[in-house]
């Protein structure tokens, strides 16, 4: 199997985001050992003998450092156990800047990780407090400077924008402060009210108040404008880097190749099948200690929905979709497949094809689910 790459979820946090819809529950250290018994029992089944190699590893959450540190050990040393991770291009671990300590970052290095990614959202004590984070701006820089004196320098923030109550001129200061950092990766996504949230129980009582739209699509631009001056790229809708620190675990899954996904409601693409793992965390551990396949659903995906899923996927990357590739990939030219909506899109201005790429125009992004639609194939 040509699997490229590992989603790893650890669905622990400290303390529930008011915003968040992932797969994740309080910390209990005691869930936490069945939970990576589980895991271990998971990834035991997928890659029984020789260990794999892949090209990315992401452990993503919930909050991978919420862990203990012997909890944290044992979660690397299992992975180490599985893995080429000396092979491995990209090791990403995500972190709270609450829960990271010198300990962790020492460890997190020793283990080969060579990626973090910090789930910063705005340089505002009391603005993070109101959505509900456990850390402080103060921590952010604690532990950036304890990464980079470990020597863990590539670095990702992850920002969030039109919260309740933020101004233009709020996010503004969040992004010049995230600047000032100079790391190589940015990410940063809107604020999105998602059921079973605490955001959304106020929403519906109308005492939770977005920003209006005119203004989340200032912030977005500022974001857009203010990335380029400093010489970090877009590179997605909601990605920027500088040149050579895109991420390749992300690229994995914009490029539409096959990954594991692994752990409590992790999403896998291996040939011929998505899969998606049971999420409540009771059931998770059953069905994984008792057979290591705690899949919940398994969805074929044949040629027609590749080639749709490559569309959808490729063309959230700024470059887009490369004409050769698909044919490469599929035994088919693009424009043999799209027959109707390539020349459609791109009259409507919102598709653009230049050397050898389709890219979505300006406009194109505006209307994203509406120009997805449009590869919808028949049959
Ligand atoms: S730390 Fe991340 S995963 Fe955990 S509740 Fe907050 S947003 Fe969700």
């Amino acid at each position: 199997m040509n699997i490229s790459s590992a989603y790893i979820h650890i669905p622990f946090c400290q303390q529930i985001c008011h915003y968040c819809d992932f797969t994740k529950f309080f910390y209990n250290e005691r869930l936490a050992d069945e939970y990576l018994s589980a895991l271990q029992n998971e990834i035991h089944t997928y890659i029984p003998e020789e260990k794999a190699a892949v090209k990315t590893i992401f452990v993503g959450g919930g909050t991978p450092t919420a862990l203990t540190a012997p909890q944290l050990k044992k979660l690397l040393m299992m992975i180490e156990n599985h893995f080429q991770v000396e092979k491995c291009e990209e090791y990403t671990f995500e972190a709270n800047p609450g829960d990271l300590d010198l300990e962790k970052v020492k460890m997190l290095k020793a283990y080969g990780v060579n990626r973090i990614s910090l789930g910063v959202q705005v340089f505002d004590d009391e603005m993070l407090e109101k959505i509900g984070r456990i850390h402080k701006v103060q921590d952010v820089y604690t532990n950036v400077s304890r990464l980079l004196s470990e020597g863990l320098t590539n670095i990702s923030i992850d920002l969030m924008y039109a919260l309740p109550g933020q101004s233009v001129k709020d996010f503004e200061t969040t992004i010049d402060e995230a600047l000032e950092f100079d790391l190589p990766h940015y990410s940063s996504y809107s604020l999105q009210i998602e059921p079973k949230t605490i955001f959304y129980q106020r929403y519906k009582k109308g005492t939770l108040v977005k920003p209006p739209e005119e203004d989340e699509a200032e912030m977005y631009e500022l974001l857009q404008s203010k990335l380029k001056v400093h010489g970090v790229r877009q590179y997605e809708i909601s990605n920027f880097a500088k040149p050579g620190y895109e991420s390749k675990h992300n690229l994995t899954y914009w490029n539409n190749e096959y990954y594991f996904g692994i752990g409590a409601g992790a999403h896998g693409y291996l040939p011929g099948v998505r899969t998606i793992n049971i999420r409540p965390l009771p059931a998770y551990v059953k069905q994984a200690t008792a057979n290591g396949r705690p899949i919940l659903h398994k969805e074929p995906v044949g040629l027609k929905e590749q080639m749709e899923e490559e569309m959808f996927l490729g063309l959230r990357k700024v470059e887009g979709v490369s004409s050769a590739r698909f044919e490469e990939k599929y035994g088919r030219p693009i424009h043999a497949v799209f027959t109707t909506a390539l020349p459609q899109l791109k009259e409507r201005g919102l598709l653009k094809e230049e050397s050898g790429y389709l890219h979505l125009t300006e406009r194109g992004q505006l209307l994203g689910n509406e120009v997805f639609q449009e590869f919808l194939l028949e049959g």
